[in-house]
């Protein structure tokens, strides 16, 4: 079943019901794919009856230069993308943790080379931690090879690329796998078909270097940071496909994956085959940050209510 998006959208920063937020069929987006997006999370807290987004500014940061990538106009700033998102936010009274989405899409109907009219849409999707997050998954390597940084963008969230992670899951999930790892043209790891991939050998954090096609994900920037700040190392570099068999642990991370331990790889069993301790570590720290039980880097959340949440005594 597909999750049932919250009922206030937003279309190019107006809040509108969902039913009334539509783009042409003949948009530079539906033609050409030419559109950038963000997936963040709010996280509701409940003791202090607050939402959070996490990591706001930085997944502005990523959209704008997305866009300029994309070639698009520069139609937005990061205040006029905030504005749009919490207004939607706000819309819809979100008192829960939530899966928020922003595009960015060439709108109009003109030709390839078009760079304008941008358009914009926001909006929410209730959404709770998934089993996997405490269960793991099972992943096949794909038969697809990852897209290129020479033929499209990796490292930004272009909606296009998004053709090559769809076959690759599609293929994973045909073949009865929970997800799927996509490897470099070259034949070295890159990423999943929505996280980034880590591993654990000899008690150090690996991860797939920028250079490795992946999306410059903001949850592997969490992880890297929260993983040195409790004195792990962690190394960015290159990854062969079997050496991922001799791992101790691994798992992969994104807004909406958080981290889920990998259990196996084509079947072969990750260490013990079950979540590791640095695995669970690594979680535990993660989702006291993102649900602001840890007092650690408050401008990694952006509260949505504030004060006026707080419910009368
Ligand atoms: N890789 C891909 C291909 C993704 O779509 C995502 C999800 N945005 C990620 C990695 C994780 O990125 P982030 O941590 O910024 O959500």
């Amino acid at each position: 079943m597909p999750e049932k998006t919250a009922p206030m959208m937003s279309l190019n920063g107006r809040v509108v019901p969902y039913d009334q937020c539509l783009v042409h069929g003949f948009s530079g987006a539906v033609k050409y794919g030419a559109a950038v997006f963000e997936g963040l999370r709010g996280y509701w807290n409940e003791e202090r009856q607050d939402l959070y987004v996490f990591r706001l500014a930085d997944h502005l940061a990523r959209l704008r230069f997305g866009m300029r990538v994309m070639r698009l106009e520069p139609a937005f700033e990061a205040a006029f993308l905030e504005e749009a998102l919490m207004a939607m936010i706000r819309a819809n009274g979100l008192r829960e943790t939530v899966h928020l989405r922003m595009i960015a899409f060439l709108d109009g109907d003109d030709e390839l080379a078009a760079t304008g009219p941008v358009g914009l849409v926001c909006g929410a999707v209730p959404r709770p931690r998934s089993k996997a997050v405490e269960e793991g998954v099972h992943v096949a390597v794909s038969t697809y090879a990852r897209i290129a940084d020479n033929a499209m963008p990796p490292r930004v969230k272009a909606t296009g690329n998004y053709i090559n992670n769809r076959a690759a899951e599609l293929e994973a999930r045909r073949n009865g796998y929970g997800g799927v790892l996509i490897l470099t043209a070259a034949g070295k790891v890159s990423e999943g078909s929505g996280a980034c991939f880590f591993m654990v050998r000899n008690g150090a954090l690996h991860t797939p270097d920028t250079a490795s096609d992946i999306l410059e994900s903001i949850t592997r920037d969490t992880v890297i940071t929260l993983a040195r700040e409790a004195g792990i190392a962690v190394h960015e570099r290159a990854i062969d496909r079997h050496e991922v068999y001799a791992a101790e642990e691994a798992f992969w991370c994104g807004t909406g994956y958080e981290i889920q331990p990998i259990l196996s790889l084509d079947r072969v069993a990750i260490g013990a085959g079950v979540p590791g301790p640095l695995t669970r570590a690594l979680q535990r720290a993660y989702f006291d940050v993102v649900e602001g039980r840890s007092e650690a880097h408050p401008d990694w959340r952006s509260p949505v209510w504030g004060n006026a949440g707080r419910r009368a005594a």
